[in-house]
C-alpha cells in the first residue's frame, strides 16, 4: 500500500536578512564587543548563521550602565501611558514583521515554522500588549497605591523560546518602569538581535533595552554585576541554583524559571482521541524542549493499551523534519550537545529495563535530529521518569485509582505543569487541588495565554511570570 504523501512546501528564506556579524546591542547601538567572538548555526543543517560577539565582563559593565542611565534620567520618570505608547509600539511591529521573526527563529533554533509562525511569534506581540496595557493602571494592580519599579533588570534566558522567554521577561520589565540587559541563549541569539533593531524603530530610548550576547559567563557576568537590582533567569535548574546562590547576601532580587517533569494523565472516560492529541502535543511540541511538557504519561490501567495503540498510530503520521517545510511537526533537536544528552538518557532508559518505541523515520543527514519516541514498562524509580530529558522521549506509567495517579504525579522533584483527561468536572477541580504544580490543563495542554501566571515549585523555581502575578517580580 503506498501511503499518502505531502509535497514539501517550504517557507522562503528571503524575508530574513541575516548579517555575517552582529555586534552586541548597549545604549540603543550596537557596538563591538571587548571579547571574543562565536557562531551560531542552524541546527537543521549546521550551515553557520553569523558571527556573534560574545560579551565579556567589560562590556556588560556598559551595558548595566546605559542601563542605570536610561532608568534614572528617562524611564522611571516617564508616565505609565507614555511608556505603554512604546510598548504598544513594539507589539505592533512585531507583528508587522511576524513572518521575519517567525523564519529567522525556524532557521536559528530548528522548530517547525508552523509552530513559530502560529504559537511562538502571535504570543510574543500578545505579551507586548498585554503588558502594554497595564503600564497606566499600575496602581490597580493590588500592589498598593503607588507601586515603584526596582530598577535595571538583568535578565538571561534558555534556546528553546528564544523570542518568547525575550517577551516574557522584557515586556512585564518594561511596563513596570525598569530597564533591562538581557542575554539570549549561545545557540539563539538572532531573533533577540532582531528584537533590538525593532526597539530601534521603535524609537525605544536608548539604555532601556540592552541585548548582551555570549555564552554562560557572560549570563554569570550580568547575575553577579553590583549594578543589578533585580535577576530573573529562566533555564535548569543546575544553573538557577549556582545564580541563587551568587545573589545570597545581596539586595538582588530573583525570579527562576526552571525544569519540568510534567505528569500528563489520562483517566479511563477521558475522550481518547482528544487525549492522544493531547499526549502528542504535550512532547512533540517544539521537539519536546519544553519546561512544562507532558513528558511522564500517567495513564488508567484499562485504558492503557487502547491509548497506546492510538498514539503509535498518531506518531506514525508526525513528519519529521526541514523546519522551514510548512508540512513538519518535529524539527531540529537544538544543538549537538543536547542531542547527546537525549541520546544518553534514552540509552540509559533502556539499560534500566524500560521498552523503547519510535515509529520508522528518516531523519535527515545533517543536523541534529531524534525521532519521536516513547518508553513503555517505565517504573518511578527509572531515570527517565524522574529527569528532564528535554526531548521528543515520552515516558510511559500507568495507575489505577485517582489517588494513586496523584501519588505518582507528585513525586517529582519539579512542579511546574500538569495535565488531566476526564469527562468529569469534580474529579477535573480534585485533581487540580492534589497537584503541586504552578500549572494545570484540563483536556488540553501546553496552553500559554499572556492573562494567565506560569511558574513553577520546587525544583522548578520560584516567581510568576505573565498575568497580573508577572509584575510583582518587577514592582516594590
Ligand atoms: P541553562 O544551561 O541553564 O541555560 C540558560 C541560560 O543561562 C543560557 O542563556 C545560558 O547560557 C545561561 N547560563 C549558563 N550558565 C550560567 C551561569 N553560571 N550564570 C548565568 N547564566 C548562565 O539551560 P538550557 O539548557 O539552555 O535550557 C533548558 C532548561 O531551561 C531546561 O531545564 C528547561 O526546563 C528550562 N526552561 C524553563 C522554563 C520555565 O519557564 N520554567 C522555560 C524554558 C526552559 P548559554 O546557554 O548561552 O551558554
Ligand atoms: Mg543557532
Amino acid at each position: 500500500m503506498t501511503k499518502f504523501e505531502y509535497a514539501p512546501a517550504p517557507e522562503s528564506r528571503a524575508i530574513v536578512d541575516i548579517k555575517p556579524s552582529y555586534g552586541l546591542f548597549i545604549d540603543g547601538d550596537f557596538v563591538d564587543g571587548h571579547g571574543k567572538s562565536f557562531k551560531t548555526i542552524s541546527p537543521s543543517t549546521e550551515e553557520v548563521l553569523a558571527e556573534i560577539a560574545e560579551a565579556d565582563d567589560a562590556d556588560v559593565d556598559l551595558a548595566v550602565k546605559a542601563a542605570r542611565r536610561a532608568y534614572t534620567r528617562v524611564w522611571s520618570k516617564m508616565s505609565g501611558a507614555e511608556r505603554g505608547k512604546y510598548l504598544f509600539r513594539i507589539a505592533r511591529i512585531i507583528q508587522e514583521r511576524a513572518r521575519e521573526f517567525a523564519v529567522l527563529e525556524s532557521i536559528d533554533n530548528g522548530k517547525p515554522i508552523k509552530e513559530t509562525r502560529d504559537v511562538d511569534v502571535p504570543i510574543v506581540a500578545a505579551h507586548f500588549f498585554y503588558y502594554a496595557g497595564w503600564a497606566d493602571k499600575l496602581s490597580y494592580a493590588g500592589y498598593g497605591p503607588d507601586p515603584q519599579p526596582l530598577g535595571v533588570a538583568g535578565q538571561v534566558i534558555p534556546w528553546n523560546f528564544p523570542l518568547l522567554m525575550l517577551a516574557w521577561k522584557i515586556a512585564p520589565a518594561l511596563a513596570c518602569g525598569n530597564t533591562v540587559v538581557l542575554k539570549p541563549a549561545e545557540t539563539t541569539p538572532l531573533t533577540a538581535l532582531l528584537f533590538a533593531e525593532v526597539c530601534q524603530q521603535a524609537d525605544l530610548p536608548p539604555g532601556v533595552v540592552n541585548i548582551v550576547t555570549g555564552a554562560g559567563e557572560t549570563g554569570r557576568a550580568i547575575v553577579s554585576h553590583p549594578g543589578v537590582d533585580k535577576v530573573a533567569f529562566t533555564g535548569s535548574t543546575d544553573v538557577g541554583r549556582a545564580i541563587a546562590k551568587a545573589v545570597a547576601g545581596s539586595n538582588k532580587r530573583v525570579t527562576l524559571e526552571l525544569g519540568g517533569k510534567a505528569a500528563n494523565i489520562v483517566f479511563d472516560d477521558a475522550p481518547v482521541d482528544q487525549a492522544v492529541e493531547g499526549i502528542v502535543n504535550g512532547i512533540f511540541f517544539n521537539q519536546g524542549h519544553v519546561c512544562c511538557a507532558g513528558s511522564r504519561l500517567l495513564v488508567q490501567e484499562s485504558v492503557a493499551e487502547e491509548v497506546l495503540a492510538k498514539l503509535k498510530r498518531r506518531m506514525k503520521t508526525l513528519r519529521v523534519g526541514d523546519p522551514l517545510d510548512k508540512n513538519t511537526d518535529v524539527g531540529a533537536i537544538n544543538s549537538a550537545e543536547q542531542l547527546a544528552k537525549i541520546r544518553e538518557l534514552s540509552e540509559i532508559g533502556e539499560a534500566e529495563g524500560a521498552e523503547r518505541w519510535s515509529p520508522k523515520c528518516d531523519l535527515p543527514q545533517n543536523g541534529f535530529w531524534f525521532p519521536p519516541t516513547i518508553f513503555t514498562g517505565v517504573s518511578q524509580a527509572h531515570r527517565i521518569a524522574r529527569e528532564e530529558i528535554f526531548g521528543p522521549v515520552l515516558s510511559v506509567l500507568t495507575f489505577r485509582t485517582p489517588k494513586e495517579a496523584v501519588e505518582k504525579a507528585n513525586n517529582t522533584p519539579f512542579g511546574l505543569s500538569a495535565g488531566i483527561w476526564t469527562d468529569k468536572g469534580s474529579r477535573i477541580l480534585w485533581m487540580a487541588s492534589q497537584l503541586r504544580a504552578g500549572v494545570v490543563w484540563s483536556n488540553t495542554f501546553n496552553k500559554f495565554d499572556p492573562a494567565s501566571p506560569f511558574g513553577g515549585y520546587k525544583e522548578s523555581g520560584y516567581g510568576r511570570e505573565g498575568g497580573r502575578h508577572g509584575l510583582e517580580a518587577y514592582l516594590r
